[in-house]
């Protein structure tokens, strides 16, 4: 019986030979800055859907499935509704994300071929260069370990732990 397992084998550094990175999906990028602030489609339908309607918890229940609908990807790559245009333009009032970046991965999803560089995102936190992390007044920076991640989520991993054994003075 074995009480660690061998960390996964690390691949090749930035060798200049790695494929092109799979471009994040634009739903995806929307879904982890929204769990980034901790917020789920009903928190951002009440805070969109002004409580004194008449109509309001209709709106709520209909925003909260148009959000669920972006987000799963279903819709990108066809053309967005002026609604749904709208809606992440409202978005933006509610949580940190970029809708520049948001936006730019619709055209790539909508036109995988085309040269539009990919932004960095990290795969944990959606966090970019312009959108990073904001913990306790603290920035990040890609992690050097898995340069998918930035700073605070390979912190939060738990495999950093693994890898502070063997540490000693
Ligand atoms: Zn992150
Ligand atoms: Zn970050």
């Amino acid at each position: 019986m074995t009480d660690s397992t061998p960390p996964p084998p690390m691949p090749p550094g930035a060798s200049g030979a790695s494929p092109a990175p799979q471009a994040m999906r634009p739903g995806t990028y929307l879904r982890l800055r929204r769990e980034a602030a901790g917020l789920t489609h009903r928190h951002i339908a009440i805070v969109l859907v002004p409580a004194g309607r008449a109509d309001a918890a209709e709106l709520r229940a209909s925003m909260s499935r148009r959000l669920r609908l972006i987000e799963s990807d279903d819709q990108a790559g066809s053309n967005p509704s002026p609604r749904d245009l709208d809606l992440v333009d409202q978005l933006g009032s509610v949580f940190a994300f970029s809708a520049a970046i948001y936006w730019l991965l619709v055209g790539i999803a909508a036109d995988p071929e085309s040269e539009i560089p990919v932004p960095q995102i990290c795969r944990g936190c959606g966090c970019t260069w312009s959108d990073p992390c904001n913990e306790r007044g603290r920035g990040c920076a890609w992690s050097a370990e898995d340069p998918s991640l930035c700073t605070t989520c390979a912190d939060k991993a738990p495999a950093n732990d693994l890898a502070e054994a063997g540490h000693a003075a």
